[in-house]
């Protein structure tokens, strides 16, 4: 694959500060970037129907022998023996050219180019939403109001897959009610929340919340937030953090509720295609929104200033054709 565009996360950052990445066997370095869209420069014949010319987004994870690995469910392995590229023990995309097994890659339509590179960002949302809606699946459920914790990339897109489907969505960020993040969240018509000036406490109750912040405490709060019947998604990855609180009464809130807390990490090829038909509807609908979470786009001799974001920027990119 011949490199078009590169994103950068938390995740390259927090490699970059040491704090996980696993470089290749026999490498002692690892290349980063696992959010990628490319061009396919060779691809032998194959099912997949992939051939060079092709504009694709690799997937991240690659399966180790595991059953859920082995049926196209690398997000839900049971070993913890997957690899990811860019991240665990495979180098990622963020170099002129790299390679890929052709059965993780996932071919872009041409009207899509410009946001693509958002795909793998969107895939982690799609799934922590599909598998939401799956869950509940368990009872009647018709979710009016949802709560998405964190406008990051990741909380941004939440909240755009949720107002697709017809909910009532409110954001709580640190920012102020005038930055972009705040202005793109009522844009799609959702409410944005400053929680700094505003507690979560009284926001009312919701039957669905994405908690993205990584804060536990918030995750702890944020359960008690839940309607009846009302399902949390934990998507943040949280760090060691000793609290004080009624645990019985919040394991009898959630008996007498029916309410579900559940993490999700990661995606499949499916959220990826998923991913695609919900970027033709927001294209459609949303129009500009996916393009304006580029706060920042360098070349490649740039690459510091895409690996250092101010706390404005959504997302940042390093273009492959761009030339500094
Ligand atoms: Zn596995």
């Amino acid at each position: 694959m011949r490199t078009s565009k590169i994103g950068i996360c938390g995740t390259d950052l927090e490699i970059i500060q040491g704090g996980y990445g696993e470089a290749p066997p026999n490498s002692d370095y690892l290349v980063l970037g696992h959010e990628c869209l490319a061009t396919v420069e060779d691809a032998p014949s194959n099912s997949a129907g992939i051939e060079k010319g092709d504009l694709v987004v690799p997937t991240v994870r690659r399966p180790d022998g595991c059953l859920n690995c082995q049926n196209g469910e690398s997000d839900m392995c049971l070993t913890g023996q997957y690899k990811e590229h860019g991240i665990k023990g495979l180098h990622g995309f963020c170099s002129e050219y790299s390679v890929s097994d052709l059965n993780y890659l996932v071919r872009i339509p041409a009207e899509l180019s410009d946001v693509a590179i958002l795909l793998e960002p969107t895939s982690v949302a799609e799934k922590g939403v599909f598998q939401s809606f799956k869950i509940q699946d368990r009872m009647i459920w018709k979710p009016q109001k949802a709560l998405v914790l964190g406008t990051g990339p990741v909380g941004l897109l939440t909240v755009l897959l949720l107002r697709l489907r017809g909910l009532d969505v409110t954001a709580v960020a640190t920012r102020p009610k005038d930055s972009l993040k705040a202005r793109l969240v009522e844009k799609i018509g959702g409410t944005y929340v400053n929680g700094t000036d505003q507690p979560i406490s009284g926001l009312g109750r919701f039957d669905l919340i994405l908690e993205e912040t990584g804060v536990a405490s918030l995750a702890a709060e944020a359960q008690g937030l839940l309607n009846n019947n009302g399902v949390l998604c934990l998507l943040g990855i949280y760090r060691p953090n000793l609290a004080t609180q009624d645990i019985g009464h919040s394991y009898d809130d959630i008996v007498l509720g029916n309410k579900i807390t559940f993490g999700s990490v990661n995606a499949n090829k499916r959220y990826f295609v998923s991913g695609i038909q919900d970027f033709k509807t927001i294209q459609q609908k949303f129009p500009g929104v996916l393009k304006s979470m580029f706060t920042k786009t360098v070349g490649p001799s740039n690459y510091s200033q895409a690996y250092s974001p101010t706390k404005d920027d959504i997302k940042s990119v390093i273009d492959f054709q761009k030339l500094n």
